[in-house]
């Protein structure tokens, strides 16, 4: 029972480390989010210990009465908050149940429709060197020139190609999913639904989002970004699935659950039904909104910084850096100079290398939980703002930053291992 510190203390001056840097600096990558502290303990707790192959009452192992209990509050808490006939919350991550979920509907050189990852989508979403790409048909829609994706593209595309699967979701886009027009269509072409709501899935559980699961025929998220839990993922579903989804999951791509997860991702998904969540998921897309207001102010504007689309109706801005001297990668380098966490991001038709990138993703959902107002946001705005102006004076920043992180003080009862 050594203590970390004592048994590792070059690992645990690595989370010392990373546990100051998150309380000292303004985390806004969008995909990222502080977990509860009492998420953290169930993630932390014995049942990491425990092989649970199989499911809840049905498992391959012995001495699995407890974590059955967890697991099946898991599955009931995530089916409520979303409406959901059925719920698998045993996948690893969002990847993983990204993978799941595809080989259950579709099967290997069959045509998939997603997002172009250059426009947003994610690498499971059909990208070349990702499983989708390497072994189905992929087609790609697109953003139009006001950065909102082309429904009429979407549409003329599932005509001609006819896919087994239409996947709606995004991993970079400002802007929410017209998900009952991607249902008329997947209709038309008789393909299935597969929404990926691993970025908005918070907005959609605070009712501030269109629910997917009452359009598509599968649903698949992470739990660990605007959801707020530990690092996972889960797929939800039509009870008619249920089977298919189920045996992909395991013994299709997975062993044994991580069941500390799953009782993490529990925890997380009661926290998500909270009034408190709801409330904070205005803030996060308020914080947001702010953002991209003072992002567009013409003392901005004249360095040549834009925001995709005008604005937001989510917890991101992306940042359109195309008319900047500043590229995607000097614009990240300089915010981390002064405090604050973002990551660059390819725009469409992005005229610099995808490890430069002309933009930058920046989200809300880490400094919402930390307990930040709109006033914050501002401030937080504006900070970003002077950053990206040729004549930025990092000290003065780096000040402003700090007094913002002190005043929302993050995991206060945490101490250095
Ligand atoms: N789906 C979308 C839309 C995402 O943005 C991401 C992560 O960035 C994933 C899936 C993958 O999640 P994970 O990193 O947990 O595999």
């Amino acid at each position: 029972n050594t203590p970390l510190h004592e048994l590792d203390p070059d690992v645990a001056a690595a989370v010392d480390a990373e546990l100051h840097r998150q309380q000292s600096t303004l985390e806004m990558i969008a995909s990222e989010n502080f977990a509860p502290v009492a998420v953290m303990e169930a993630q932390g707790s014995v049942l990491t210990n425990k092989y649970a192959e199989g499911y809840p009452g049905r498992r391959y192992y012995g001495g699995c009465e407890h974590v059955d209990v967890a697991e099946q509050i898991a599955i009931d808490r995530v089916k409520d908050l979303f409406g959901a006939e059925y719920a698998n919350v045993q996948p690893h991550s969002g990847a993983s149940a990204n993978q799941a979920a595809l080989f259950a509907i579709a099967q290997p050189g069959d045509t998939i429709l997603g997002l172009d990852l250059a426009h947003g989508g994610h690498l499971t979403h059909g990208m070349r060197l990702n499983f989708s790409g390497k072994q189905f048909n992929v087609v790609a829609y697109h953003v139009d020139d006001a950065g909102l994706v082309d429904m009429a593209e979407v549409e003329r595309l599932a005509k001609e190609h006819r896919p087994k699967v239409i996947i709606a979701g995004w991993s970079a886009y400002p802007r929410q999913l017209d998900f009952a027009e991607f249902r008329r269509i997947a209709d038309e072409v008789e393909a299935y639904l597969w929404v990926d709501m691993a970025h908005f899935a918070g907005l959609v559980a605070a009712g501030l989002h269109p629910n997917p699961v009452e359009y598509a025929d599968v649903v698949t998220s992470t739990t660990h970004k605007t959801l707020g839990g530990p690092r996972g993922g889960i797929i939800l579903a039509k009870k008619e699935f249920a089977k298919k989804l189920n045996s992909s999951v395991f013994p299709g791509f997975q062993g044994g659950p991580l069941e500390h997860v799953i009782a993490a991702k529990a925890v997380s998904f009661k926290v998500a039904a909270s009034e408190e969540f709801k409330e904070r998921q205005r803030r996060t897309v308020e914080g947001a909104r702010i953002l991209a207001e003072r992002l567009v102010r013409s003392d901005v504007v004249e360095h040549g910084v834009s925001v995709l689309s005008g604005g937001t109706d989510v917890h991101l801005v992306l940042v359109d850096l195309r008319n900047s001297e500043l590229d995607g990668q000097q614009a990240e380098d300089r915010l981390h100079e002064v405090g604050i966490t973002v990551n660059r991001n390819a725009i469409p038709n992005d005229p610099r290398p995808p490890m430069v990138t002309s933009g930058l993703r920046i989200g809300t959902p880490a400094l919402a939980t930390r307990g930040f107002q709109a006033e914050d946001f501002t401030e937080v705005a504006d900070v970003i703002a002077e950053t990206l102006k040729p004549d930025f004076d990092a000290e003065a920043l780096k000040a402003r930053v700090s007094a913002l992180a002190a005043k929302h003080p993050l995991y206060p009862g945490l101490s250095a291992s």
